[in-house]
């Protein structure tokens, strides 16, 4: 299978995708989670990594996104690894409608497909709370509200997007972590026998 979350900074999009992840045996890739990896070790053997980390840092502080050309080609390279030919969640990507497009063309190419978009719905001033309370090195209350505010103008239109495939799925992300991860293995289950 192979599946995008969508949601706004403390959607709880990471504990979902791990969950999911780990029940159906699928690759997890946060590109969140693999920027800040590649901020903190600058020095990775990996010379793309250590590139990568250098482009990003200014961004990911500030709350910004990291620019569209970037993302894509290092998503690119990523999903042609040969650990992610077997179905992964995508978690954190796409957040613009331009890396939505560039992820079908990319699929399309690899003679693959996208099942579904798993959307978690979780009001803002929740987002807010939960982000702060996390305090990683991006959680300041500044980039918390732009992230926010970059969910509504950047990545909301993917709703529509995946809708118009029907691909999405809409979760009620505000509820205790495993009644969310119940709701979304019902709704899966629901969409794989359409
Ligand atoms: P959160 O879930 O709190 O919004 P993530 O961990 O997914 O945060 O992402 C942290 C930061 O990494 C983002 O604020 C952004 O700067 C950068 N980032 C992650 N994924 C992308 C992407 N697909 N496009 C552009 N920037 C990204």
């Amino acid at each position: 299978m192979r599946c995008v979350v969508l949601g706004g900074p403390g959607a709880g999009r990471g504990t979902q995708s791990e969950l999911l992840c780990r029940h159906l045996g699928l690759l997890w890739i946060a590109t969140g989670d693999i920027l800040r990896l590649a901020i903190a070790a600058p020095t990775s053997d990996d010379p793309s990594q250590a590139e990568l980390g250098q482009l990003a840092q200014d961004y990911v502080e500030r709350g910004e996104l990291v620019p569209d050309e970037a993302m894509i080609q290092f998503i690119q390279l990523r999903l042609q690894q040969s650990d992610a030919a077997h179905g992964w969640i995508l978690d954190g990507y796409p957040r613009t409608a331009f890396q939505a497009e560039e992820l079908d063309f990319l699929l399309d190419d690899l003679g693959q497909q996208l099942n579904t978009a798993i959307y978690l719905e979780v009001p803002d001033d929740v987002q807010f709370s939960r982000s702060v309370a996390r305090g990683r090195m991006d959680d300041q209350p500044d980039a918390v509200q732009r992230r926010i505010e970059l969910f509504h103008t950047c990545t909301r239109p993917l709703l529509e997007y995946y809708e118009l495939r029907d691909r999405l799925i809409r979760v009620n992300g505000d509820q205790a972590i495993d009644q969310v991860q119940q709701e979304i293995l019902k709704k899966l289950g629901a969409s794989q026998l359409e």
